[in-house]
């Protein structure tokens, strides 16, 4: 029997209040297709928060343990299992697998081989913002080197990945952030990762003008936000070419979408919706897909494409200190909680 540490909830609600840490044994023995895995790393992500206030559409059973992305090591396998052996790096490639624990007893199927040298922050993060990142540039409009693209949240793990992504395309991006104390030092960060214009959703206008950039194709908002100032998704479509693409992939400002109608009407602005999981899961083989964008990820940090992620990482005993983290004005990096 090994001893394993779990974060579970039996009820819905903010994560504060639900969460409980909750220690327990693991079964002495392995079915034929199961792996016993060791979680060293799994961030805290703004679906895992949504998914513990009920918000997701996917939720585990109750009580559950929360964490839909993570790494971990293979520390014994059932008989029959063959993906993988113990010592190996694994991630999980189907979602809801419960990562924020130390310990845990899966099916081999839910969880996939990745190579060893890849740093524990982009590990522990490759299976939900890397793939969205890299489906938000490939699904939706097709763009060639000289095309702009703008986006809201820019700042975010994923806003920061499509930066590099561009930048690595030749495609000009134009970067909303939100108007705080920190904005100039997020301008330089993001403009060192690549970003073309970092702006705010009410200068962004002007901003492009005088930049002189084409108008943008493709817009990407995981903002949203009625306010008439900051106004994300709008402030994005606004500044669309006619016939341009906006793709509604998060609702950070948890309000709805405002969307001018003569934007529609005199622009022929489309507005799609992305959800990785979902469109997976309605995929025939939607696992072999996701573990072609691992593959396709893990090459992507070999190539330097992208950086490694920055993180700040809090054990899984102080995950109330790692909460306030994830919420504090001056974070910069993804917060893992680690074993
Ligand atoms: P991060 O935790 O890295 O970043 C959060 C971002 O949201 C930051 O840019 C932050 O801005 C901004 N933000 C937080 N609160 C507000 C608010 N009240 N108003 C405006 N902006 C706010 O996020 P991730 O990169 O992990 O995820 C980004 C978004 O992408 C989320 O909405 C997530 O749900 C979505 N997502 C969707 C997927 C899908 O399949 N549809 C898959 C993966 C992610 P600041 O820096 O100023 O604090």
């Amino acid at each position: 029997q090994a001893n394993a540490t779990a974060l579970s909830f039996a009820e819905h609600g903010s994560p504060e209040r639900v969460l409980r840490l909750q220690h327990t044994d693991l079964p002495a023995t392995l079915g034929d297709h199961e792996v016993r895995i060791h979680l060293l790393a799994a961030p805290i992500n703004p679906s895992d928060i949504n998914t513990i206030e009920g918000k997701y559409p996917i939720a585990p059973e109750l009580p559950g343990v929360p964490g839909h992305e993570g790494v971990g090591e293979v520390e014994a396998v059932g008989s029959k299992v063959t993906r993988m052996r113990p010592g190996d790096r694994v991630v999980p490639i189907e979602h809801g697998q419960g990562t924020w624990r130390t310990h845990g007893v899966f099916n081999e199927l839910h969880w996939y081989k990745i190579p060893k040298d890849i740093p524990l922050g982009t590990a522990a993060t490759m299976v939900i913002n890397l793939p969205t990142a890299v489906k938000l540039l490939s699904d939706f409009v097709q763009l060639a080197e000289g095309d702009t693209l703008v986006q809201s949240g820019a700042s975010s793990h994923v806003g920061r990945l499509v930066i590099q992504l561009a930048k690595s395309r030749g495609i000009n991006t134009i970067n909303l952030i939100r108007d705080r104390p920190e904005r100039a030092e997020q301008e330089r960060e993001l403009r060192s990762l690549g970003a073309t214009l970092v702006t705010t959703a009410a200068e962004c206008r002007q901003a492009l003008q005088a930049a002189g950039l084409p108008k943008p194709k493709l817009g990407l908002d995981c903002v949203s936000s009625a306010s008439l100032q900051r106004d994300s998704a709008a402030a994005c479509a606004k500044v669309l070419a006619p016939g341009g693409t906006l793709v509604v992939y998060g609702a950070m400002s948890q309000q709805p979408l405002t969307v001018p109608p003569g934007l529609l009407i005199f622009n022929d602005i489309r507005i799609r919706g992305f959800w990785l999981t979902g469109g997976f899961a309605k995929m025939k083989d939607g696992w072999r897909a996701k573990e072609q964008l691992v593959d396709h990820v893990c090459a992507l940090f070999r190539t330097k494409v992208i950086r490694p992620v920055d993180v700040e990482c809090l054990p899984l005993e102080q995950w109330e200190k790692a909460l306030q983290r994830v919420a504090s004005d001056d974070r910069t990096g993804k917060v893992l909680l680690t074993s």
